[in-house]
């Protein structure tokens, strides 16, 4: 069996992954594209094939794919959401796959512990 980290160093570990989690900048779900698009102006140039570059921020809502419209100016401040967002979301993985590998952890040492216990316990007195 794998012995894996200590306790303490998967609880540094886990400390550390919080704190790096930071909190405050705003963040959004989904990513973000740029469509071709007309505006229904007969005389405008999209109207000849000219279209003009839309940004939709798309996102899976109960398996539904919801679609918001962002406008130009803010492209670039909804750009960094989604990459807060995406970086966030690693970092909750992350935690989570400390979290078990620290309660495997605790089990294992607890067994230990309890094992040796018993050990002392049996050995005859010296
Ligand atoms: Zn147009």
């Amino acid at each position: 069996m794998n012995k894996g980290l200590s306790e303490n160093v998967l609880r540094k570990r886990l400390d550390a992954s919080i704190r790096s989690l930071g909190c405050g900048k705003p963040m959004i779900e989904g990513s973000l594209s740029a469509i071709r698009v007309t505006c229904g102006n007969p005389n405008c140039r999209c109207a000849k094939g000219e279209k003009h570059i839309s940004h939709i921020l798309t996102c899976k809502v109960n398996k539904k794919t919801k679609s918001v419209y962002v406008p130009t100016d803010m492209v670039e401040e909804v750009t960094a959401w989604v990459e807060e967002h995406r970086r966030i979301k690693k970092k909750l993985k992350e935690i989570s796959a400390l979290g078990e590998q620290l309660i495997k952890q605790h089990v294992v040492v607890r067994r230990a512990v309890a094992k040796n216990f018993k050990l002392q316990k049996e050995s005859p007195q010296t």
